[in-house]
């Protein structure tokens, strides 16, 4: 089973207007409210491709139930950690072609609560054979939070893919115990290396060899509608996509962390784990809701992939 976490979910909420007006009132009528949050997308796509998954993380207050209604109305299985603060909302406003958020912070998390959730995490991960970390830590966790439960996951030897950024990751990578995977795209890697990364074999190649990454075993740079420029201990690879026609990019990273995660998990070759991972990202492009995958156009992009070693 893979266990997919979220430690900051959150209702999003779209609200789609022919035009937004400022300073007055603006009437929708299509509202959706959906379970969201990274690893809830990753966990979403999981259960589409077939995945044995199981959600977990910090919830709170009705927004958090109604976040695990909606799972447990999707068929997903979730094994949360109730907190005091109520989980979050976050407004997607689509206007004129145009997505304007509105993003809260979330609840911040007391120092009882950080501790009793590690508690909670630890005898979750013995279920799991793979588990994914995604997205930011909420207020009131320290910076190395993700680390301590790297730490949980390696004593007993399990794996981690990893993909948040900022103080999270930057904390995480300093760990002695190393996640197995990483997906930074090329802005995340950027801002992990404090210099601009080219979108080139070279420079890819030159950043991914930064002692930073010593130690773990792939790190997988999303470049959307390029594909992906991968490292699997020191074997590089470029990896070439099909254009497609986009539909709603968001969540693409989310559906890749889902596929290659569950490929990895399935002990896949190197090949398939980077296709199976590209695939899930292009068809999250190709539906309109986020973290969205239909399987059945999964094998002809999966056979017009290609990948070079260099
Ligand atoms: P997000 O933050 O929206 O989840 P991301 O920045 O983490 O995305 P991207 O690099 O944008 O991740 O996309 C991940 C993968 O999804 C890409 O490597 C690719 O396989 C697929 N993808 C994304 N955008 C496109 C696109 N426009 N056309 C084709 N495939 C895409």
């Amino acid at each position: 089973m893979i266990i997919s976490i979220t430690m900051n979910p959150s209702i999003d909420i779209s609200y789609p207007l022919e035009t937004l007006h400022l300073d007055t009132v603006n009437r929708v009528t299509n509202v959706t409210k959906t379970a969201g949050g990274k690893g809830l997308n990753v966990a979403r796509v999981l259960h589409q491709s077939g995945a044995d998954i199981l959600a977990s993380g910090l919830v709170g207050g009705h927004f958090g139930a109604f976040i695990q209604e909606k799972l447990s109305k999707e068929g997903i299985c979730h094994h949360f950690f109730m907190i005091e603060g109520e989980t979050r909302n976050c407004i997607a406003i689509l206007h004129q072609g145009k997505q304007t958020e509105i993003l809260e912070q979330g609840p911040s998390i007391t120092n009882d609560e950080a501790k009793e959730f590690l508690s909670h995490f630890d005898q979750m991960i013995e279920q799991a054979s793979m588990l994914t970390f995604s997205g930011s830590l909420p207020a009131g966790l320290p910076d190395d939070y993700y680390k301590d439960m790297i730490d949980l996951c390696h004593k007993k030897h399990k794996s981690v893919v990893l993909d948040c950024s900022g103080r999270a990751l930057q904390n995480a990578l300093k760990g002695q115990i190393k996640p197995l995977l990483i997906k930074p795209n090329r802005e995340e890697l950027a801002a992990l290396l404090g210099r601009n990364v080219e979108n080139t074999i070279t420079d890819l190649k030159e950043a991914l060899m930064s002692p930073l990454f010593d130690g773990i075993e792939w790190v997988v740079v999303s470049l959307g509608a390029d594909g992906v420029f991968a490292k699997h201990y020191d074997t590089f690879y470029q990896v070439k996509i099909p254009p497609i026609e986009v539909v709603n990019p968001v969540g693409s990273g989310d559906a890749m962390i889902a596929g290659l995660a569950q490929a990895l998990d399935y002990k896949q070759s190197d090949e398939k784990v980077l296709k199976h991972g590209n695939v899930l990202g292009m068809l999250n492009v190709q539906e309109k809701v986020t973290g969205q995958v239909n399987m059945q156009n999964y094998r002809v992009l999966f056979d017009q992939i290609q990948i070079k070693k260099v």
